[in-house]
This record gives structure tokens, sequence and C-alpha cells, in this order.
């Protein structure tokens, strides 16, 4: 079993959607993506916080053996981000973000961590993104979130980017995007131009697909879920995906798709209620039945 890295954000989020609203709870990138993949292995954070930072956040981090050592604290405000959903709840809108401290996070990765093997780099301009690649001896496998702003308007240093990780994980507007293609078909075969190996697409409701080389593989999202908040949900899914293969310290073709699911599973726990609630509050035996049944659908 290896330990896990995860670079990026923790925010205080304030969160409406058709069933509530919350104000200024925990969250971000790399809270999400951390406190899922604390139920498979050991997670090292790096990030940044701002003075107004509550510290019990980062205790209840701790609390699940997460080591926040590479999180540093700053003189200025924390990052804050106020979002809504609407109708089908399948994407965020925006209605503010202060990047406060997080808009100078030059990420450093303290020296007992640069030998990791396994890195997660959360969804931030990919320039900010390579410098985490730069300063890391090796990894195994380093996964890459990223998003539309990024492929927009940093195509290229995105696709240099891309060329040092072994793992993309995106929604599939953003895989149509990423590969200028579109349809699915033509996503896969650009994959060798994108000079990755693996290719994790969620879907939302319509579950996920991997796709390696020339192998595909796709499984549907868990059923009769209540979705209360979307928030997080794909770095949880990350989460999820990365823990597994960084427990296994192996990617062959079938963990990945053992990984695959247990992305889908630590999604879909994460969006039945508002914030980091439900993966704090996780009896890990639900994993494995959300698993379980998952199998059931794909089996014949
Ligand atoms: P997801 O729903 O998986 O896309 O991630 C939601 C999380 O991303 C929220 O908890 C936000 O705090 C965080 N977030 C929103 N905008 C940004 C941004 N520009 N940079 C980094 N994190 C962000």
């Amino acid at each position: 079993m290896a330990d896990v890295l995860v670079v990026g954000s923790i925010g205080l989020d304030t969160v409406e959607t058709p069933f509530g609203k919350v104000r200024e709870v925990l969250g971000g990138s790399a809270s999400y993506f951390a406190l899922s993949a604390s139920y498979f292995t050991k997670v090292k954070m790096v990030s940044i916080i701002g003075s107004d930072f509550p510290p019990e956040h980062l205790d209840r981090l701790r609390s699940k053996s997460i080591d926040v050592s590479g999180v540093e604290k700053v003189e200025s405000k924390n990052f804050r981000w106020h979002g809504k959903y609407e109708g089908r709840m399948n994407s965020a809108i925006t209605i503010a973000t202060s990047l406060g401290a997080f808009g100078d996070f030059k990420p450093k990765i303290p020296e007992s961590f640069k030998k990791m093997k396994y890195v997660f780099l959360g969804n931030s301009n990919p320039n900010t993104q390579k410098t985490v690649l730069t300063q890391m001896e090796r990894p195994n496998f380093v996964l890459l979130d990223t998003m539309n702003l990024w492929i927009e308007n940093e195509y290229d240093a995105l696709m240099d980017l891309i060329k040092g990780v072994h793992g993309i994980c995106v929604n599939y507007e953003e895989a149509l995007e990423l590969a200028r293609a579109s349809n699915f078909g033509s996503v896969v075969s650009s994959l060798k131009d994108l000079g990755t190996k693996v290719l994790v697409i969620k879907k939302a409701e319509h579950g996920a697909v991997i796709a390696w080389g020339d192998k595909t593989f796709a499984i549907p999202t868990y059923p009769s879920i209540e979705v209360k908040d979307p928030t997080g949900a794909g770095d949880a899914f990350a989460g999820g995906f990365l823990g597994y293969i960084a427990k296994r310290e192996s990617y062959t073709l079938t963990d990945l798709k053992f990984a695959l699911i247990y992305g889908a599973v630590m999604g879909s726990i994460t969006v039945e209620n508002f914030g980091t609630k439900p993966l704090e509050m996780l009896n890990p035996a639900e994993i494995e039945k959300r698993f379980s049944k998952i199998l059931e659908m794909i089996s014949l």
C-alpha cells in the first residue's frame, strides 16, 4: 500500500441547490479528494489556507489520518467559492470566486513528499500544476484534473503538462473539448495524440468510462441515490480511483476497472448531502455495498 499526494485547493464553499443552502463550509478539490482517498490509503496534502480559515476544519482532515503538514498558512483571506445548481444539477453556476491565498499558490512540495509515487493534480492553472510535476521524483501514476477554462485559455500549457502525466480525469464535455472531438469514438482515437495512457471520463448520471490504449470499459452510475449537492463529486471520484490504485500499487487493466468502480462509488456518496459531510460520516461497509451493486449491474 502506497500513500497518495494531493495538490489542490482548500476552500470555504457557499452552495445553493434546490434542496437548501450551506455557507462557508469546508470545500476545495484537495479536501474532497483527500477525504475520499482516505478510505483506501494514507493521504498527504499540499495546499494553501488563509489566516481566516477555521482550524477545526484541518482537525477534521487530520481525524481521517490525512497529513496536512504540507498545507501552508498565509496572512491573507482564504479561497472562497460560491456556487449554485439548478434543474438537473448537472453543472455548477459560479456566483462568486474569491481566490485570496489560493491566487498566490506556488506549490512547494516538502522534501519528504517528493518521492511519493501516486499524485493527484487538483484542478488549477496547468502552469501551476506543472511546477508540482517538476518537483516530483519519478512518480508511478500522476492523475490530472482540469476544466474547460484551461482547455480554452491554456491549451498549449495543458498539452505540455499532459505529456508528463499518466491519467486524465475529466467530464464528458471536457473530454470532447480536450480531444477537439465531436464524439466519444474520436476522443479515444486521439488518446495517442494526447500522449497519455489512461483517460477517465465521468458522465454524471450516465456512468463513467475508462480508455487505455485501445481498451475501453464503461460502468453505470450507482442507482437510487438522491442528489442534493453535486459539489466535489469529481474530486471524490478521483479520490476513489487513485486511492484504490495507490492501495494496490498497480494499474493493470483489471486494477483500472476496479478503480473506476470505486471512483463512481465515492462520487455517488458525496452528492447525497451538502459539503464534505457524507464523506466524513461514511461507514466503509457502504463502499463495498455500492461496489457490489455496480458489479452486479455490469455482470451477465
Ligand atoms: P468539483 O465539484 O469536483 O468540480 O469541485 C468543487 C470544488 O472546487 C469546490 O469545493 C470549490 O471550492 C473548488 N473550486 C471551485 N472553483 C475553483 C478554482 N477556480 N480553483 C480551485 N478550486 C476551485
